[in-house]
């Protein structure tokens, strides 16, 4: 679905990503808080003969299990560290770093020259097994340093040894510090760590390369009224004076990117989960709020104990909430770092803040396995980490949450994925890396994580639950300590499988796109039906010269209560027997398929007429794959709000949610033609319905799904103008400015988006008063966060002061560039020309993702304003060459969201004329 303006600005790579698959973001509701993915599952029944027609598919070279020396990278595998001893002193106030550090070296080749990874760093007193060396050359453009010996050392074990000078960053990346806003109003300090996946050689000299597995053992000599806290616990802490150094234990074999230290005014709460020390750590008088997080860690770590088959390994596993830093959360061993916003839970704090607690945490402790224990090889399989991780975190929330409806809300990460990938443009999940100054950049992520995620899905759908985990199993015991490529988690699975899991990957990974499955039914003259299926690639624009082709399992449902069964669609013209004429039909029964289908005619009455009655994720697939087919060919849009209008007060969320979304998308593009206002007010009847069923005020039974569901359309009737929800919600509102407690938590954000919407000089000011005292930052985003949704451009202007003002206190600086994004929705010039104008502002606090969010969200938020043309030389003049294909790609949804505005608005305008 590409309808979205702002779909992905949240979408972020690497593990600060969990947050950021917040799917349905959308500048109207950017209070619908989680980010849910759903995850259905292919009936066991899946497990079929599928492999035998393996032999049609086009082959592809299988992917090689891994090998140290043949893995990426530009560092020499001659010489090898095995284990580091770190002594540093961090000056905070003064941005520095003193450090002294001892490597203990393998040399597999006789050498004289010894390179390693260093960034904005000076050494000193350099030696070589106690001696002085030749000489050291530093390169901060290289980030290499090269030490040169007198003269070559054998084969062996040797000693580096150096002092160094190095530097502590103001944003999240190396050793960083963060200033933050006391809840007693005092000023804090603290420094933390963000090294994935480049920037442990900002805080120490090292082999900066996910394969270069080592021991550590760190100390900090720090302020003693401070805490530390780093990957294994404490061994002995000595004070002298102020200061006081702390040294921990040695950590187990791992690579660089994983180390982590954290120190400050912080406090901790604790548990134990067998032998396992289970902490959650928060600045001093916050800890108390993780106590949800640290519940979520015990729960969570015993069940992966359990399903990993291999038990957690360390002493002990931290949770630590940062003020600030970055958003979401980092996986280092055994001391996962986090947002505290992604972490800690407060009065004020809704259950989608619980939700995304739970999330992100099932998300960080999966890495703890696949990530840390077992590492990918290079960066070229992060998307097997990220992806591994997601899909492990939707089992797990589903099974500790049932009434989440998570797998099922997943169905949004994957439209999400499914719209990056109907691009011509789009990349293969799996894409070399040569560099890894490139691993930040390389990756699109709805590719990289959502599409590598649902391909998981399907695979442990297809091959059966317990098959698959006793695959995840052997591949964590043979693979412990060590590196990985996905070959040898295809391995694994083929040998728990019995069958060729790499070849059936292979396809779907390392081929762009997916298919579009045509069905076409015959009726014999008894009424029996047989269906005609064929495959192309779904692409918005232009056909696939390439002519992909896939194996794809479909799971085929006749009538709405019986159990689907497989087919493995391999050919072209394959026919299969489906039940009789009149019955409805779904071939991605469940919707856990990574494809489109396009049902013919006569089909598509039928599951129109039986719409309400179908399963709820067929009923979903028919939604999205309808909606999508609307999009490249607006004359299927009428079938499209058939489909809709059939719902009627159908209590079923994520299919109200992708409606809603597609309406959305057309009001969008309806604004300033004639159409809009008979449009809204078709939209408003397709909702209506369910909005009156489900009320204002929720009753004691509900799901948190219906929950979600009425605060969704009445965000929508909101938006679209119903004037009867915009009273209530100005009622509402007048309460809770005498009475903070007069609307709960939840609703809030609801309420005060609508009232901000169209508020006058005096509500404005109230809104922003009551922003203004908040000392919760649950609260202080919400509020702040509501106000930029003002419709009036006098009070506009005003809000986008507020968002650049001192008002937003340090932690909070990400949720700047939110901020003025979600102007974009009213008032695209005023945020355009603040977003360029502060451009480095907006960015600082993701320095990382600098490049992604330039090449990726910008067109998708100002496409609709600024010239095409125009804009893709500004992208172009701010991101490196190594991001231009990134542009394309958001050039091309922006160019084809251009082209699908007239047409979409004309389809529209007959529908509704149509109905009258
Ligand atoms: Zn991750």
């Amino acid at each position: 679905m590409l309808g979205k303006l702002i779909r992905a600005w949240n979408n972020l790579p690497l593990c600060a990503q969990k947050a950021p698959l917040k799917n349905t973001y959308n500048k109207k509701r950017a209070f619908l808080e989680i980010p849910m993915r759903s995850n259905t599952l292919l009936s066991t029944a899946l497990a079929g003969a599928l492999l035998s027609h393996y032999a049609h598919a086009a082959p592809l070279p299988p992917q090689p299990p891994f090998s140290f020396d043949s893995a990426s990278g530009r560092l020499p595998k001659n010489v090898v560290p095995t284990d580091y001893t770190i002594a540093i002193v961090p000056d905070a106030a003064a941005l520095t770093l003193r450090g002294d550090e001892s490597v203990s070296l393998n040399f597999r080749a006789a050498t004289d020259t010894i390179a390693f990874n260093s960034l904005n760093m000076t050494l000193d007193h350099v030696l070589f097994d106690g001696k002085p060396v030749k000489a050291v050359v530093s390169s901060d453009e290289q980030q290499l340093t090269t030490v040169t010996l007198t003269r070559k050392a054998a084969v062996g074990k040797h000693t580096l040894s150096f002092s160094y000078n190095g530097k502590i960053e103001r944003g999240p990346q190396g050793m960083f510090a963060q200033n933050y806003a006391r809840q007693d109003g005092g000023k804090g300090l603290l420094l933390s760590t963000k090294f994935e996946a480049t920037d442990a050689r900002r805080m120490f000299p090292c082999w900066d390369e996910p394969s270069f597995r080592a021991t550590f053992k760190l100390s900090v000599t720090a302020p003693a009224a401070w805490s530390g806290i780093a990957n294994m616990p404490v061994e002995k802490r000595v004070q002298h004076g102020a200061l006081a150094t702390t040294t921990f234990q040695r950590t187990p074999k791992m690579p660089t990117y994983l180390v982590e230290y954290t120190g400050g005014d912080m406090a901790r709460i604790g548990a134990k989960v067998g032998p396992t020390d289970v902490g959650l750590w928060a600045v001093r008088g916050q800890e108390q709020d993780g106590a949800v997080a640290l519940a979520n860690a015990q729960q969570i770590l015993a069940d992966y104990n359990d399903y990993f088959g291999y038990p957690y390994p360390l002493p002990k596993l931290d949770s630590i909430a940062i003020p600030g830093g970055f958003s979401g959360a980092m996986e280092n061993w055994g001391a996962i770092t986090y947002n505290d916003q992604a972490l800690l839970i407060t009065k004020s704090s809704t259950l989608g803040d619980r939700q995304t607690a739970f999330s992100i945490q099932a998300h960080e402790l999966a890495h703890q396995w696949n990530g840390d224990l077992v590492t990918m090889g290079w960066w070229d399989d992060l998307w097997l980490n990220e992806s591994f991780a997601s899909w492990r975190a939707a089992k797990e929330i589903d099974a500790r949450n049932p009434n989440w409806d998570w797998r099922e809300n997943q169905d949004g990460t994957r439209e999400y994925a499914m719209a990056a990938d109907a691009r011509a443009s789009s990349p293969a999940v799996q894409q070399h890396v040569s560099n890894e100054l490139e691993a930040r950049s390389a990756f699109d992520p709805a590719i990289t994580y959502g599409k590598g995620q649902m391909v998981l899905t399907m695979l442990e759908a297809y091959l059966g639950d317990d098959t698959f985990r006793d695959g995840i199993r052997a591949y964590m015991k043979a693979h412990a300590y060590s590196n990985t490529s996905a070959g040898d988690l295809w391995n694994a699975l083929s040998l728990s499988s019995g069958r060729d899991v790499g070849a059936l990957a292979a396809l779907w990974i390392q081929q762009p796109g997916y298919p579009l499955v045509s069905v076409n039914a015959q009726c014999d003259a008894a009424g029996q039906r047989t269906i005609a299926l064929s495959q192309k690639r779904f692409l918005l624009q232009g056909e696939d010269a390439a002519h992909t082709h896939w194996n794809v399992p479909l799971q085929i449902r006749v009538g709405v209560d019986a159990a689907p069964h497989t087919v493995l669609l391999t050919e072209d013209g394959q026919t299969v027997a489906a039940g009789r004429c009149d019955q409805p039909l779904s071939v991605n029964a469940t919707r856990v398929g990574f494809f489109r289908v396009a049902y013919d005619a006569a089909t598509l009455a039928n599951n129109t007429r039986a719409f309400a009655q179908l399963p709820r994720g067929d009923r979903i697939a028919l939604l999205d794959d309808q909606w999508a087919l609307s999009e490249i060919d607006p004359d299927q849009l009428p079938a499209y709000l058939a489909l809709a209008s059939a719902m009627g007060d159908t209590l079923n969320q994520r299919a109200w949610e992708q409606i809603t979304d597609a309406l959305d998308t057309i009001e969008t593009f309806e604004r300033n033609t004639p159409g809009h206002a008979a449009f809204a007010a078709t939209a408003r009847a397709v909702v209506k319905p369910i909005a009156d069923r489900l009320g204002w005020d929720g009753k004691a039974d509900e799901t948190p799904g219906i929950q979600r569901l009425r605060r969704r359309v009445l965000a929508d009737l909101g938006a679209w103008g119903d004037p009867a929800v915009i009273a209530e919600a100005r009622r509402r509102f007048a309460l809770f400015v005498a009475d903070r407690n007069a609307i709960k938590a939840d609703d809030q954000a609801l309420v005060l988006t609508i009232v901000a919407r169209d508020a006058d000089a005096a509500t404005f000011e109230q809104l922003h008063a009551i922003a203004r005292a908040s000392r919760n930052e649950t609260e202080i985003r919400r509020y702040y966060a509501a106000l930029m949704s003002v419709r009036d451009p006098q009070l506009a202007l005003q809000a986008r002061d507020i968002a650049l003002s001192a008002e937003i206190p340090a932690q909070a600086a990400e949720q700047r560039r939110r901020f003025i994004f979600a102007l974009a929705d009213e008032h695209p010039k005023l945020s355009w020309d603040t977003y360029t104008e502060n451009l480095e502002l907006l960015l600082a606090s993701s320095p990382q993702y600098r490049s992604v969010i330039i090449a990726g969200n910008t067109p998708s938020i100002y496409g609709d304003y600024v010239p095409l043309d125009e804009l893709e030389v500004w992208l172009k003049s701010k991101v490196p060459a190594a991001m231009y294909p990134n542009v394309a790609r958001g050039m091309e949804s922006a160019r084809f969201k251009q082209h699908e505005k007239a047409l979409m608005v004309q389809a529209a305008d007959r529908y509704v004329a149509s109905r009258h």
